[in-house]
């Protein structure tokens, strides 16, 4: 690798990062809602020592009081968030080594998974009292970026895209589908808005807004999204001169809300929506296939096989540093899809990757455009 003026500072990444060579996976826990305690839930889940997650199906709190420990299925995850996790913490711990990675020129990314209503879109978007994982990531290159003192120029751009019943849209443009292509880059959407962004402040607006663009279902007019997977992209272009040249790093992080993972055909409108469940069905069964041979090493791994998967293609099994929050509800009702999402997550952990090297490129300026590059770069750091 050619070492350039931001080789060695930028190198280091913080020492107790979790980050390397295999798939990253939490879980996180919401509190009841209403709606649960009103059914009569009982929590049937326990967390302890921040890692282990119990599925306590017979044990109650008094049991658990009375017999300190705990009884029942048990699982081991690289961090366990109970339900009481701020925000910030979940971020913290999952998130903010792969904002210092980006910046490096390497490919990150986070996805959320779980049952609809386990609170995945809360996780990922937040709301503006309690912004999510979007926009604590986004803050944090923003605040990254202003910290370093390297003689560089730093371009932040955001894509945001929804994959709904195998079809591609832009959320931040919405309009005709888009087609995926395969480029030197790895699997692209074809004229996806790429939106300059210079500060947080307008970033929580643009994506709230562009969640709206998500695809409701008509039939639950209060219930966003449960069969989308949203996609935010953040493409973090460093460029700093060298001689003559310019090096360019490029980071991908790609924050990914994915669709409720419970079986789609259990629900009311089962015949209406009878194409949109087989497609949801196609995304996460080709996602749990694409998991399942990259966890039994296969040499053939199915991304072809669904739109989600092709996107996810460099997060599954590419260069990428790749994390999993798995969303769960504690009401013993949701005992079913917690079992399954645990599953996933759980088989999850087995996923090796690929060693993540930072995109880097030198691009050769002429010599009388040199100083032109120059002024260009000390142009754009003004802004
Ligand atoms: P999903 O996207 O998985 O369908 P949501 O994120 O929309 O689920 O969460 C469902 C409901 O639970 C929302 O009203 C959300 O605000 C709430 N919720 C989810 N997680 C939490 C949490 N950790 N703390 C407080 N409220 C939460
Ligand atoms: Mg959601």
């Amino acid at each position: 690798r050619r070492e350039t003026a931001i080789g060695g500072e930028l190198d280091k990444i913080s020492e107790n990062s979790m980050i390397g060579s295999r798939i990253l996976v939490f879980v996180r826990l919401r509190p009841m809602a209403k709606k649960e305690k009103e059914a009569g839930s009982r929590c049937c889940v326990r967390i302890v020592n921040r890692r282990d997650v119990y599925l306590t199906e017979f044990a109650t709190e008094n049991d658990y009081l009375r017999l300190k420990r705990v009884r029942g299925r048990h699982f081991t995850f690289d961090a366990s968030f109970p339900d009481s996790t701020s925000q910030q913490e979940v971020y913290a711990t999952t998130t903010a080594d792969l904002i210092e990675a980006v910046l490096q020129g390497r490919n990150g990314s986070v996805f959320c998974y779980g049952a609809t209503g386990a609170g995945k879109t809360y996780t990922m978007l937040g709301t503006v009292e309690n912004p999510g994982v979007m926009v604590l990531a986004i803050k944090d290159l923003f605040a990254k970026i202003r910290q370093r003192s390297c003689d560089g120029n730093h371009v932040v751009h955001l894509s945001y895209l929804e994959v709904y019943n195998e079809t591609v849209r832009d959320l931040l443009s919405p309009g005709r589908p888009l087609v995926l292509r395969e480029d030197k880059q790895g699997i692209v959407a074809a004229g996806l808005t790429q939106y300059r962004a210079y500060s947080t402040d307008e970033v929580m607006a643009l994506l709230q807004q562009g969640n709206m663009n998500r695809t409701t279902e008509p039939t639950r007019v209060n219930e966003t999204s449960s069969r989308s997977h949203a996609i935010l992209q953040v493409i973090a272009e460093y460029r700093v001169k060298d001689g003559a040249d310019v090096v360019s790093r490029i980071g991908k992080l790609s924050l990914i809300d994915l669709a409720g993972s419970e079986r789609a055909l259990a629900t009311d409108q089962r015949t209406l929506r009878s194409l949109e469940g087989a497609n949801i069905n196609r995304s996460l069964l080709a996602l749990s296939s694409c998991i399942n041979a990259l966890v039994e090493g296969k040499k053939h791994i199915p991304y072809r096989n669904s739109k989600l998967t092709q996107l996810l293609k460099d997060s599954l099994g590419g260069a990428c540093n790749t994390v999993m929050i798995a969303n769960i509800s504690p009401s013993n009702l949701s005992l079913g899809e917690t079992q399954n999402t645990l599953h996933w997550a759980d088989r999850a952990k087995e996923i090796r990757t690929k060693a993540c090297v930072a995109n880097e490129e030198v691009i050769q300026v002429p010599a009388p455009e040199a100083d032109q590059a120059k002024l260009i770069l000390g142009l754009q750091k003004e802004n």
